[in-house]
């Protein structure tokens, strides 16, 4: 993990950061067009103008399920390629292919087409997703302030291309013609392999693979430290806390779309708003928040108070859980007033304490995998990261599921309850937690508080 030359800074980061913003940007891109169409095309009729593949609801729902999680899935083979056998920089450059090649296969309307072309994209995203995130912890050295606020400003990038995707390519999609769209998905990607190709001079000292017989000057493998164990073991404990956040907060495309649809006066200055304008909310909130939450957290760490990974991560668990209380007072209204809909700005307050939580956690976790993951395992833990985000996706269906019997109440308030305590539980331990990370995590804070001084 080698830092990059100073002259190759812009705007206080090595430029190699705004490579790696770019063309994950572009892969987001490509990425969440294609998920806003899929299920429209696979659903609609093949008698149509704009013909999809005339499946059935249900078969439909469950194909994306398998295959939203899937993709994530695919990041611990994607994790193990790089660290096994070619790095991190070459995983990316395969996996913007198969990205590339998988987008143009959707543009045959065939079924064979399809699962030819969904597989590659699981492939590519496995092989991209976790690599180029641990590429980011790469640009910085242990201790370097800067390091959470790069992870900020690339989950910025992400979530530029998860905002406007959904908008362009579902337009191009939906009104125009479904293959269309996901060929302009597929341009994302091209766009962003070029960037990454271009960006290569700004990349060199990173993402290169490392092999364990160079690492340790024998043919043997050795086993990890005590104290890379003790890392290990509080990564394991913090996928816990993903499961959780994950599992909440991705109801927002399943349980609270429906509920948007269903259960909320969408009417705003005499114009209905369609209850999927509500998807891009994350998104946009994260673009305009990411910047002040950071700046927050950086203005905190200066006066020498709490704020490790753990710390933020338990906190951003509790703020997402009351967005959930929001969400049950929305059911509160729904259940009283006369048309049994609720104000819409219950979901604006909603969605917005979920992404203050998100920006405490996903952008700060994967930071932390960076500072903790032993080298010869970096990309395996990054892609686990993103394997168990995927489980959380899955969980939260579940929950959605459940509330089809329990109601959206008891279900709003449960998981109010239930990430309330857990985040409680996490800030109670974090003295204890943090001693396992062996200080991977606060010589950050000593840095800033000499610097304060
Ligand atoms: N929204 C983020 C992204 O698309 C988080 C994904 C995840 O961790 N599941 O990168």
């Amino acid at each position: 993990m080698l830092n990059q030359p100073q002259e190759q800074t812009l705007w206080g980061h090595p430029k190699g950061l705004y490579v790696l913003f770019f063309t994950e940007l572009w892969e987001r891109f490509s990425y969440y067009g294609m998920r806003a169409i899929l299920i429209l095309y696979l659903t609609a009729q093949t008698t149509e103008l704009n013909a999809g593949l005339g499946w059935d609801k249900v078969s439909a729902l469950e194909i994306y399920g398998w295959y939203t999680m899937f993709v994530y899935v695919m990041s611990v083979p994607g994790g193990l390629l790089a660290d096994r056998f070619i790095g991190q920089k070459k995983a990316v450059m395969v996996g913007g292919v198969f990205i590339i090649v998988g987008h143009f296969f959707l543009v045959f309307p065939e079924l064979w087409a399809f699962y030819v072309g969904a597989a590659s994209i699981i492939i590519g995203v496995g092989c991209l997703k976790p690599n180029i995130s641990s590429m980011v912890g790469g640009l910085y050295q242990r201790g370097d302030i800067k390091r959470d606020t790069a992870f900020t400003i690339f989950y910025i990038g992400i979530n530029i291309g998860a905002f406007t995707a959904p908008l362009i390519v579902g337009y191009v999609g939906e009104v125009i013609n479904w293959n269309l769209g996901f060929g302009l998905a597929g341009v994302g990607m091209t766009l962003g392999l070029i960037v990454y190709m271009w960006g290569q001079k700004y990349l060199k000292e990173i993402g290169n693979f490392v092999p364990v017989v160079r690492e340790i000057g024998t043919n043997k493998s050795v086993p990890l430290t005590v104290i890379e164990k003790d890392r290990m073991i509080v990564l394991l404990l913090s996928f816990l806390i993903v499961i959780v956040f994950w599992g909440a907060y991705e109801q927002a495309g399943g349980l609270m779309n429906l509920y948007a649809r269903d259960k909320i006066d969408r009417v705003m200055f005499g114009v209905t708003i369609p209850a999927s304008f509500l998807q891009s909310l994350h998104a946009f909130y994260v673009i305009l928040f990411g910047v002040p939450v950071a700046y927050f957290w950086t203005k905190w760490r200066s006066k020498g108070r709490e704020s490790s990974s753990l710390f933020k991560m338990g906190l951003g668990t509790i703020i997402t859980g009351l967005g959930f209380l929001l969400l049950a007072f929305a059911a509160l209204e729904t259940a009283s007033s006369l048309d049994g809909k609720a104000s819409i700005y219950w979901m604006f307050g909603a969605y917005f304490l979920h992404v203050i939580g998100e920006l405490s956690i996903s952008p700060v976790a994967l930071s932390f995998i960076t500072k903790l993951a032993p080298i010869k395992y970096a990309s395996l833990m990054m892609g686990a990261y993103f394997m168990v985000s995927g489980l959380g996706n899955k969980l939260a269906g579940i929950i959605g599921e459940a509330a089809q019997n329990a109601g959206e109440f008891t279900i709003f308030m449960g998981v109010l309850i239930f990430c309330v305590s857990f985040g409680l539980l996490l800030i109670v331990f974090v003295k204890k937690l943090k001693k396992l990370t062996h200080g991977a995590d606060d010589d950050e804070q000593k840095i800033v508080m000499v610097e304060a001084e």
